[in-house]
């Protein structure tokens, strides 16, 4: 019977993976891989890969390994393996006993490449990089054959091996398959299969001092763990001849197919693992895990849930053409998301006192508030109420303009969950002229937060009481730069930057049921946005908040403005 698999809208990869199901190409298989090299934390371009391999290994009853690509020993370690691990399965996909590794395949490989040089496919060339690259040609211009191109096979047999047995200098000799060196694309021009480093590996360690190229190790990776549709990003489109070339000159069965996909562009931040390398080398962010950065790691600190990221990776899709996506759009999925799980409570961010003169000097009430406006089932908590409050410093002004319907000398506002309150008077610093202190009048019908007389007020406004408020630092993340595409032009994109990234607030005051919030939990601090416990900075003695995002779009103004 026709299985039919629409859980999930059809795109060109599905498509694909239909059609093989269908002529049972793959002996109605499906085994993906999503390959990471650990040179670097993983990013939100990188859960795109995730989502879509992870996704239909699960859509279509197959399989998705995590492999580490880990065939260069610059730049790779365990400290990037475990945070890949971590990140992978924070947003929630899980490879069972699949964890592999490239380094594990080194043997394997070598006796391929042995294969390759027995067959005549294959040669050492010792020419210097530079010769090399000058004899690769150009995008017009044919190359030229190495000299070394018609070395024998036991000569080049001999060679390698002693490539391998350490032999020989970095740079002296490198194995090249030999294919064409007129082929129109240039991959095709007898690439680099091996090359000499003498740097430890962060798993092999010193044994091996030869190690593999991307192009070949890559397909015989997904050859060796019997994958069928090895799915990579756009660039890799013109290494397809290549990678289809070694596995059919090896005459391997069961070939995997690589199938290319745009890979995310977001705007407003960069998803290159070298810029975000510069990031964390220059100082410019606290690390990896900085809540400005566009990693897993990162955006979980700040607050972003996986779910959100997930229903992101869903909403752009694939296709086969790069593009640009807007950051407001991920705001947005973690917006929509908090909104249905953040419990809601009052912070206040730049606080002002408010002394309300008619209200009971030692009288506490406790206020019932729900934690969520929709969802009762989320409970409430209680809220004292006294004599002095705090509000945001924005809420009131002296002298309002027309459209400031806040608190202002002689108008009349609602408190969320309570009284209206009026103000009376001001009382000001005598030397800065800054107003320290708000008066009020409270008017103790208007418990319910209407008044029986029926008159209306402008304005809710959020509060806490003074003395039973906590305190807080709250950290406001904004976007990391001001332009959409900051590696435009080929400028430095440190010019770019936001100056504004980040604005750390120490003084909020909380509302007293935040004082156990556990590190990594998720508050909307009601009219100003979505927050979370930082869980590396916040401990018993400071409570510290980053801010997710805010509750609407600011830049959509700002972007209006621009234009
Ligand atoms: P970068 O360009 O950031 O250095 P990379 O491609 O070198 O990334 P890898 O560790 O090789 O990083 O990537 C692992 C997988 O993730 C690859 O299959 C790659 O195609 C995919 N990937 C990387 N960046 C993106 C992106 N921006 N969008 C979609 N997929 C991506
Ligand atoms: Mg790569």
């Amino acid at each position: 019977m026709a299985q039919t698999y629409s859980a999930h809208p059809s795109d060109f990869i599905r498509d694909i993976i239909e059609e093989d199901l269908k002529t049972n190409k793959h002996q109605g298989r499906v085994a993906t891989r999503f390959p990471p090299e650990p040179n670097g934390y993983l990013h939100i371009g990188h859960a795109k890969s995730v989502c879509l391999n992870f996704g239909i290994a699960a859509q279509y009853g197959g399989t998705c390994n995590l492999r580490l690509d880990d065939t260069d020993p610059s730049g790779e370690s365990q400290e990037y393996v475990d945070a890949i691990i971590r990140d992978v399965k924070w947003l929630g996909f899980d490879w069972a006993d699949r964890l592999y590794h490239a380094s594990d395949y080194y043997e394997q490989l070598y006796q391929y490449a042995l294969q390759l040089i027995g067959m005549g496919k294959a040669y050492v060339c010792s020419l210097s990089a530079d010769e090399m690259r000058e004899s690769r040609g150009t995008l017009t211009a044919p190359g030229r054959e190495s000299p070394y191109r018609n070395r024998s096979v036991t000569e080049n047999l001999d060679l390698f091996e002693r490539m391998r047995a350490r032999e020989f200098e970095e740079g002296t000799h490198v194995l090249r398959a030999k294919i064409d060196m007129a082929s129109p694309n240039i991959t095709m021009r007898d690439p680099v299969i091996y090359r000499i480093k003498k740097e430890t590996h962060y798993r092999t360690g010193d044994k091996w001092c030869i190690y593999p190229m991307y192009d070949f190790a890559h397909c015989l990776s997904d050859f060796l763990e019997k994958i069928t549709h090895s799915i990579c990003t756009l660039e890799f489109e013109n290494n397809r001849p290549l990678y289809d070339w070694f596995l059919e000159a090896l005459k391997v069965e069961n070939r995997p197919q690589q199938i290319e996909f745009a890979r995310l562009n977001l705007s407003f931040t960069v998803l290159s693992k070298r810029k975000l390398i510069e990031l964390v080398e220059k100082g410019i962010v606290g690390g990896w895990d900085d809540p400005q950065m566009p990693t897993l790691a990162g955006m979980r600190r700040r607050g972003f849930t996986p779910e959100a990221i997930r229903d992101f990776c869903e909403r752009i899709g694939v296709a086969k053409n790069d593009s640009l996506i807007d950051m407001a759009l991920l705001e947005n999925c973690v917006r929509e998301d908090l909104n249905e799980r953040a419990p809601r409570v009052m912070a206040v961010l730049r606080p002002l006192r408010v002394v309300i003169d008619n209200y009971p000097e030692d009288q506490v009430e406790d206020f019932d508030c729900p934690y969520h406006p929709q969802n009762s089932e989320m409970g409430s908590r209680k809220a004292p109420f006294s004599r002095t409050l705090y509000i945001e410093q924005d809420d009131f002004l002296e002298h309002p303009p027309k459209k400031f319907f806040r608190l202002a000398p002689g108008r009349e506002v609602r408190l969320r969950y309570g009284y209206f309150i009026r103000c009376i008077s001001v009382v000001k610093d005598p030397d800065t002229k800054e107003i320290i202190e708000v008066h009020c009048t409270y008017d103790p019908e208007t418990r319910s937060g209407f008044a029986p007389d029926g008159r209306k007020v402008d304005a809710t406004i959020h509060w806490v009481s003074a003395a039973h408020s906590i305190p807080a630092e709250v950290r406001l993340y904004d976007r990391l730069f001001c332009v959409a595409d900051p590696l435009e032009g080929g400028a430095d994109f440190a010019e770019h930057l936001n100056p504004k990234a980040l604005e750390i607030l120490r003084g909020c005051r909380l509302e007293p049921s935040l004082t156990d919030a556990v590190p990594g939990s998720r508050f909307q601090f009601e009219r100003t946005g979505y927050f979370c416990v930082d869980a590396v900075d916040s401990s018993d003695n400071v409570l510290i908040f980053n801010r997710t995002v805010t509750l609407r779009d600011s830049w959509a103004k700002i972007a209006k403005k621009g234009k």
